[in-house]
Parts: C-alpha cells; sequence; structure tokens
C-alpha cells in the first residue's frame, strides 16, 4: 500500500502523528493508498519553516517572481498529462475532464505572471507643499488554503499561484480524498525555481484545519468546500483576526424560456448536470421550465440525451461521459436523497438507480437520474445533492422562475436560456446569484475576472482569481512623505489639512 506524504520545507515527509486516512480508486473502489493526517506538531513544523522563508521571497523582486510563476505553467503544460491520470485515479472524473481542471488552475497562474503590473502601488504627486502620498501592496505574510476533492489542481492553483506571487509563502491543506496532486504540484513550483518553504503541502483533516485556524502566524486563510465548514472556519477563523474567504455549497438554477433553442438548452443541461458525476459546485441542479409546454419540450429532448449517456472508468478514454462519483459514501447520500425525491412526491423521469457496471462492481458509480414536478419545498431541491441527479421544476412566469433562484439559501452560479434579449438583460440585472450564464450553463469566469457566489454560497468580501485575490493576499500601507522644502517651522497642534 502506497503510504503518501506531506510536503514540507522542500522535501516528502512522513506523517507522524499516526493517523492516516484511506484514498480510493472510486471506479474499483479499492484503497490505492493512506495519506497521512497531520497534528497541530506537524502544521507548527510547517509554518515556522514558512515563517523564515517568507521574507526573503517578498524581497525577490515582482517581476522575478513572475518569471518563476512563467516556468511553473511551462511545467505543468509539460506534465499534463501525468497530472490528469494522477487526478482522475483518485477524483473518479474523465481524462479530459482532469485535464480541463488542471488547465483552469493553471490559467490562473498564467495571470499571476501580471503580478509586477497587479503589485503597482498609487502615488499623488503634490497632494500638498512638498507632500506626496503613495501606496505599496505589501505581503501579508504567511497565508493557508483548505480545498475540496472536487477540483484537486484547480482550487489549490486559485489559492496559491496569487499568494506565492504576491510574496507570500502559502501552506496547502488538501483534501484528504485525493491529496496526490496537491503534492506534485508543490514539487513542480520548486523545480521551477520557487525557493524551498514557500508552498507546502500538510496533509489533513480536522485536526490540521484547526490548527490552521489558531495559529497566529498564519495571516489569511482560503477556503472551497461546503457551507457548514465555510461557515465554522469563517467563523473561528475570523474571531482569531484572520482575512478569511470562505466559498460554499450551491444550488444552481437555468431557467429554460419558452423561446429558447431546446436542442441547446437540453445539450447544455446535459453537459452542466452530468459532467464530473454532478460534482461541480457550477453544476446545474435545477432546471426551471418556464411554462407547462417549455417543461414537456424540454423533458422530451433530455430523455434520450441522459439515456445516452456513457458512464464508465476513466481508463475508458474518451468513451466515458463521467466517472464514479468520490466514495461510497457520496454514493450512499446521493441514494438517499433520491429516495426522498421519490417519497416526496416528485416524478423520476429517468431512473439511475441500480446502475451496474460489469466488471467495476465495487466502484462508486451512480446511474444518471432525472426528476420531473420537483418543488421548493422537496429536500432534492432544498439541498446540494452533488451528483448526476436533475431536478426539473415547473415555473408559470418568469417572475416565478427568477424569484426561485433569488429565494435559494445558495447563489453560487445560474443560467438563463432565451432568445430574447430583455430577458436575459433583466435576469442578469435582477437575480441574486453571484456569477450569471446567458446561454452559457456554466459560467465560470476566466482567470482575469473574479469567482464568487453569494449569500450561503460565500462568505468574506472578496473572489477568487482576478484583481480580488490581488486585495485578498496583500496589505495596502499608504505613506505620506514631506520633504524639507515643504516643512514650515514650528510645530502643528491641529490635526493637519491640506491647504
Ligand atoms: P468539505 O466541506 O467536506 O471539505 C472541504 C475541506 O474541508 C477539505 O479539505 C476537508 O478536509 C475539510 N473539512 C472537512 N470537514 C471538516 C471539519 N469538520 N472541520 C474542518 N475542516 C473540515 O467539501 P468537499 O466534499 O471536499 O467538497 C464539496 C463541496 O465543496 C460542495 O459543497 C461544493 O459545492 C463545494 N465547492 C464549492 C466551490 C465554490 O467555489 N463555491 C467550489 C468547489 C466545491
Amino acid at each position: 500500500m502506497q503510504e503518501l506524504t506531506h510536503y514540507i520545507g522542500g522535501a516528502h515527509v512522513k506523517g507522524t502523528s499516526g493517523r492516516f486516512a484511506d484514498v480510493f480508486n472510486p471506479a474499483t473502489g479499492e484503497v490505492q493508498a493512506k495519506v497521512p493526517l497531520a497534528n497541530s506538531d506537524e502544521m507548527d513544523k510547517a509554518v515556522a519553516i514558512a515563517v523564515a522563508a517568507q521574507p526573503a521571497w517578498a524581497a525577490v523582486n515582482p517581476q522575478r517572481r513572475a518569471r518563476v510563476m512563467m516556468k511553473f505553467v511551462d511545467l505543468l503544460n509539460r506534465d499534463m498529462d501525468k497530472l490528469a491520470e494522477a487526478l482522475s485515479r483518485e477524483h473518479g472524473k474523465t481524462l479530459p475532464d482532469a485535464a480541463g481542471d488542471v488547465q483552469r488552475g493553471l490559467e490562473v497562474a498564467e495571470y499571476c505572471i501580471g503580478a509586477p503590473q497587479m503589485l503597482k502601488g498609487e502615488f499623488t504627486d503634490g497632494a500638498g507643499p512638498g507632500i506626496d502620498i503613495y501606496s505599496m501592496k505589501q505581503a501579508l505574510g504567511v497565508t493557508a488554503g483548505i480545498t475540496p476533492f472536487n477540483f484537486p489542481a484547480m482550487i489549490p492553483m486559485w489559492m496559491f499561484a496569487p499568494a506565492i506571487a504576491c510574496g507570500n509563502a502559502f501552506i496547502l491543506k488538501p483534501s484528504e480524498r485525493d491529496p496526490s496532486v496537491p503534492l506534485m504540484l508543490a514539487e513542480l513550483f520548486e523545480e521551477a525555481g520557487l525557493p524551498k518553504g514557500i508552498l507546502q503541502v500538510v496533509n489533513g483533516d480536522k485536526d490540521s484545519v484547526d490548527a490552521i485556524l489558531d495559529h497566529p502566524d498564519i495571516m489569511s486563510i482560503g477556503f472551497v468546500g461546503s457551507t457548514p465548514i465555510a461557515e465554522y472556519i469563517y467563523g473561528r477563523g475570523c474571531s482569531n483576526g484572520k482575512r478569511v474567504q470562505c466559498f460554499g455549497g450551491a444550488k444552481n438554477h437555468m431557467i429554460i424560456m419558452p423561446d429558447a433553442d431546446m436542442d441547446q438548452a437540453a445539450d447544455a443541461l446535459v453537459g452542466a448536470g452530468y459532467g464530473a458525476a454532478g460534482e461541480r459546485c457550477m453544476a446545474i441542479s435545477v432546471a426551471v421550465a418556464v411554462g407547462n409546454d417549455t417543461a414537456d419540450r424540454l423533458i422530451e429532448k433530455l430523455v434520450p440525451r441522459i439515456e445516452a449517456l456513457k458512464v464508465g472508468p476513466y481508463t475508458s478514454g474518451n468513451d466515458v461521459d463521467y466517472g464514479p462519483v468520490v466514495t461510497a459514501a457520496a454514493k450512499a447520500n446521493i441514494e438517499r436523497l433520491v429516495q426522498t425525491g421519490i417519497d416526496q412526491g416528485a416524478k423520476l423521469v429517468v431512473d439511475g438507480r441500480n446502475f451496474n457496471l460489469q466488471g467495476y462492481e465495487n466502484g462508486f458509480f451512480v446511474g444518471p437520474h432525472l426528476f420531473d414536478n420537483v418543488t421548493t419545498d422537496m429536500d432534492i431541491y432544498t439541498q446540494e445533492i452533488f451528483g448526476p441527479v436533475l431536478t426539473t421544476v415547473r415555473a408559470e412566469t418568469y417572475e416565478e422562475a427568477l424569484a426561485m433562484a433569488t429565494d435559494h439559501e445558495y447563489g453560487n452560479g445560474t443560467a438563463i436560456f432565451t432568445r430574447d434579449g430583455d430577458a436575459a438583460r433583466d435576469f442578469a440585472s435582477r437575480v441574486q446569484v453571484g456569477m450569471v450564464g446567458i446561454n452559457v450553463p456554466i459560467p465560470v469566469p476566466l482567470a482575469y475576472h473574479t469567482f464568487g457566489g453569494w449569500k450561503k454560497s460565500a462568505f468574506g468580501d472578496l473572489n477568487q482569481h482576478g484583481p480580488d485575490a490581488f486585495k485578498f493576499y496583500t496589505k495596502t500601507k499608504t505613506v505620506t512623505a514631506r520633504w524639507p522644502s515643504g516643512i514650515k517651522e514650528g510645530g502643528e497642534f491641529s490635526i493637519p489639512v491640506m491647504e
């Protein structure tokens, strides 16, 4: 059995806590490795190394730091296939999807090559007699990130690329479900020239998260995962005086208007609902059809597409649309929620229960499900299922559909499919959700824009990547300078105002 490590001080380090978690191959259900779960002593060691290494990294000029980032991007491209394979083996997603996971992280690293531009401060020449005011964006020090299983390459890179570009050290506590790719990323960054101790990976569970939350030398925490844990980390991290941003769960609605191109909408829904087995925070899990006729036409288009979906292991290459879910517990939770849907009166139009893949009977595969006649009081509507289960709600009017997306406790992403520009514009303007697609089912913004939900999908003021990341990972210092020619004789006793 392979024993994974931490990556501390530029070396693979064995766990010393004596606690481990199983890492499964979700396609076969076999335990393929064990990952150490760090205790607070191990975390303390990593933080001490980061504290010692960070000032020298912050002193490297931004352009040289950007060159290391550039080289890191090259190495990610070089090792893309290797990274994707390692990712699929632990996560279960298809190889093209795994390569996309690496690619969307790589793009944020690429964006961070522009750090010298992003870190330029502001300057006011002649703010008063002989007085200039200028601001600097300085690194925070040691920063940390806690990431989910569903994007083990992309989300860590969304955090550590800007943090490191800004001159911080970063401690990553990745998901214990698929820890191999984060370890590979840390190695690659050092191969690119990053000094040891600037990016460390400490594997673990709640114990190591609590060690991060309470450590006085960790200045900021980024978290992505489920909402209950996001709320916990936000509360405890903030009360310990840290800068914290947490991104939580989702229930993304796609509104289908009567004038939408129904083939286009159905294709979009199948990709966005079932891709990655529905384990994306931007997956569409609720289709809201406006009008009964729209719903009937949509369901008619959806059913054959869903029934044709190919579910299988990543080793089947491009012949597979989606793979297994991550663990047996995730599968059991999906099955439980499907049963509540049936019990609470929704109509199961495509029944994915009892899905069986020959040769992979112990894998965590879940067949595709489609529900119709879902109502907003049902558990399958209110709760995040995080599986290949699409629910259809019938709305009588556009206003009713808009209110559903707006009133749901989650507000990560949403989409509208229509040919009516007026309706699309109104929707984008009024819906209470952080990211909106117009005829785009998964509106994940590109690296140079920011990513973030609203309501219970995000806690904190700033989004991920884009310009917000450079704000989150720096603190501003403002200097007011007066040189002798501008100084009047005698002391000043009232508050200075500019003349
Ligand atoms: P999770 O909340 O179970 O775990 C996320 C991280 O928190 C992991 O590193 C885990 O080790 C840690 N953790 C788990 N339990 C903890 C506890 N009790 N105390 C402290 N730390 C704990 O989430 P997951 O299952 O890995 O990921 C799926 C969830 O993430 C879904 O809810 C999904 O919507 C969400 N997600 C959100 C976004 C977003 O940007 N909003 C992106 C991706 C995933």
